[in-house]
Formats: structure tokens, sequence, C-alpha cells
């Protein structure tokens, strides 16, 4: 049956309409009505009253390892469902598994288990597919990926190691500049994978060969990457500077500073820069919590989580409704909103069903409330995601 959210505002696509009803049908977004106010009375169920909420696209998170004690790298199906989940309640409604640098064996494991949960089997956030962070990567900037998991690039060995599960692949994150690398980008390219440069001393000049090898994306801008001197500009200098890359960034305010994500956003324009969590098992854990990252333990501790052995960042502590808060706060709802749905879906080829709230596009919307900045309700196909509490001022949301 279809039923409308009358929502305080839109902020779609870059723009905000005050006063409009979303209308809702068979999991599809298939109007808008612009409303008056002053007009409409009680709302009664199954229609929802958000008037003072803002409705945005779902979040697309193409960067997470887990999360709320629960690691991707666990590969069961019961694992990425449960992350799936509590990702849901952040208001992210759809991810990419993501594998970190390990024994092949352990790799297949969790991209089978991703297979198994699929675009709308996951009972939370839709399983997208995978982003394989590694093994092709450089020693020199594991960053917090097992150093001794890292492996020279080879067609072969994918192809051996990987066979079908290749199809599961979205994104793989390598480091052009290891022998081998050329290769591996040319061949995934052609796969329809997208090559995304990262964990990785590369040059500008290496980066710009990689960019016409096929490369089209940057894993965690800045971090893990050689840094941007004025003589050296390094990856990440050519990141900013050429627009066939999609830059991802972690704003989480610990990985990257405020100011460097927004000089990221000015470099490439809004529509170019991705938002990701690199969320890993300590998101939403308390402080004093302790995970392995494959062998290597890490512990939370005042808003990040940190390796034992070495100090380094072991991955975030937040989900992206964090990131689209802080990006807000600083560029906007319109930006953020950018950032954290619309160029992940097109970077995907979602960009019909995904990551916008334009007619035709699936029902995937957060109901965002402006002044404590956090996600009220998440729509994944039209259905309000379960497990959230309803809050004091909205009148009960339809649950068909
Ligand atoms: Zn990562």
């Amino acid at each position: 049956m279809a039923f409308r959210i009358y929502c305080g505002a839109l902020v779609t696509d870059g723009q905000r309409y005050p006063h409009r009803a979303l209308v809702v049908d068979k999991g599809r977004i298939v109007a808008w009505e612009a409303y008056d106010p002053a007009q409409v009375g009680r709302i009664e169920p199954p229609d929802v009253d958000a008037r003072n909420l803002i409705a945005l696209p779902g979040i697309i998170d193409l960067h997470v390892h887990g999360g709320f004690g629960r690691d991707m790298m666990e590969g069961t199906p019961d694992a990425i469902r449960a992350i799936a989940q509590r990702l849901a309640q952040h208001g992210v409604t759809g991810f990419l598994v993501t594998p970190l640098t390990a024994p092949w064996s352990a790799i297949r494991q969790c991209l089978e288990a991703a297979g198994e949960t699929r675009w709308n089997g996951s009972g939370g956030a839709r399983m997208l597919g995978c982003h394989m962070e590694g093994p092709f990567i450089n020693p020199k900037r594991a960053g917090a990926q097992p150093p001794e998991h890292i492996r020279p690039p080879s067609v072969r060995e994918l192809k051996t190691e990987l066979g079908t599960l290749i199809n599961e692949l979205r994104v793989v994150t390598l480091a052009p500049e290891l022998e081998g690398a050329r290769e591996v980008v040319e061949f995934l390219t052609q796969e329809g994978v997208i090559v995304s440069l990262g964990h990785s001393d590369a040059t500008y000049e290496q980066t710009v060969q990689a960019i016409e090898w096929g490369a089209r994306h940057a894993t965690h801008t800045f971090n893990a990457m050689r840094p941007f001197q004025h003589r050296d500009p390094g990856l990440a200098g050519a990141v900013m500077l050429h627009d066939e890359l999609t830059a991802e960034i972690i704003w989480d305010n610990v990985h990257t500073h405020a100011a460097t994500a927004q000089l990221l956003i000015k470099a490439k324009g809004a529509t170019r820069v991705i938002c990701v969590s690199d969320g890993a098992t300590g998101v939403g854990m308390p402080d004093g919590y302790t995970f392995e990252l494959w062998g290597h333990r890490a512990v939370v501790r005042d808003g990040a989580a940190r390796m034992v052995e070495t100090g380094g960042l072991a991955g975030s502590v937040v989900a992206m409704d964090a990131c689209l808060r802080h990006c807000a706060q600083t560029l906007g709802l319109e930006v953020a909103s950018l950032v954290c749905a619309a160029n992940p879906a097109r970077a995907l080829g979602y960009e019909t069903d995904l990551g916008t709230l334009r007619a035709g596009a699936c029902a995937d919307v957060i109901l965002w409330n402006p002044h404590t900045q956090k996600v009220e309700y998440t729509y994944i196909d039209g259905v309000l995601h379960e497990s959230q509490p309803l809050s004091a001022g909205v009148s009960e949301p339809a649950t068909k």
C-alpha cells in the first residue's frame, strides 16, 4: 500500500526542498508532493509525520570492515548480517564488505559469505559487493594491514586463489608502484572492478600512469599513502588534481583534520569525493574494548582504535552517520548527502536506484533530526528498519 512521508524538507542531489511529502509504493519512491504546512493537520498511519525531520537518501559506505564487536573477516553470513543490521540503525542502507590483507583462504571465506547476503539478504543495509583492501599493497604504507600477508601483485595468483569469486569484487585497493601492478590493474578494469589506489607509496608520475592503465578511485585519501609535498606531490597530490579519480576520505576527525577533508572537496568538487567509515570491529564499542585485526591486537580509547604494537590507527570507531554529521556541520547537509550517498552510489553504477530521492529510486530513506544531528529512522525498500526506537514528537511511522 502506498504511503506518504511528510518531511520538513528533502535534501537530495545537492538541493534542499522544503515541505515535501515522499510518496512510497512497493519499495520505490513514486513521487514528491509539495504541501502547505498551514493546511496539513493530523497525519494518520500509514502516512508518516516527519515534519520536524529532514529526509535524505540512505548512506552508502564503500569501505567497512566490521563494527559493534563483529568482523567481516569472521567469514560468515551471520557476521555480515549482524553488522548490516547495526549499520542500518546508523542510516547506512548499502555497503561493501571489506576484507583486509589476510591469507587467501580467509579472503575467500569472506567473499563467499558476502555472496550469500547480496543486495537484500542481509536483514539490514544492502550488501552491494566487496571492496578487497590488499593484499597487493606496499609494506611501507601498510597502516593497520597485517604486513606478513602482503603479496606481490599477480593476475595468475588472483585467478588461482579467487576463481569465480572475482565476481564478488566491486573495488580492489592496491599499490600501483609494485612490480606486476600494471597487469592486475588492467585485468581488474577489464573485469569491471574499480581499481582503487591506496596503501601505496606511488609518486605523482606513477599515479598518472596507473590512471592510464585504468585506476579510477583512491582509498582513504591521505591515510597510508605518499603525502603531498610541493616538490613531490605524490599519490595524494595526484588524487587532488586528477578528475578521473574519485577519492575516499575518512571524515571521523581522527584520521583526517576537518580542514583536510574540506581541502579535498574544494580541490575535487563535491561530486568526486566519497566519505567512507573504514569502520572496524571497534565501531560503537566502549573505551578499553580490545579486538584483533587478523592476529594483531587493537584497543579502543578516547574515540580512536589503535594497534597495541605500533600505536597506528586500527580503522575508525564511527559509523557513517558521524561522517555525515561532520561534513554537514562544515559544508551543509546538501554537500554531506552528496559525499555520503549520491557519490558512492554513482561510483558503483547505482545512481538511478540508490543515493537519491528522485522518483523511481529505491525507497532507501533516512530521516535526520536537525537538532540532535542524528538519524532517527531508516527505511530500506520503503520498510522501516525495525530495531529503531520511536522517539517523542514523531507519530508512529508505517512499517509496511
Ligand atoms: Zn580499511
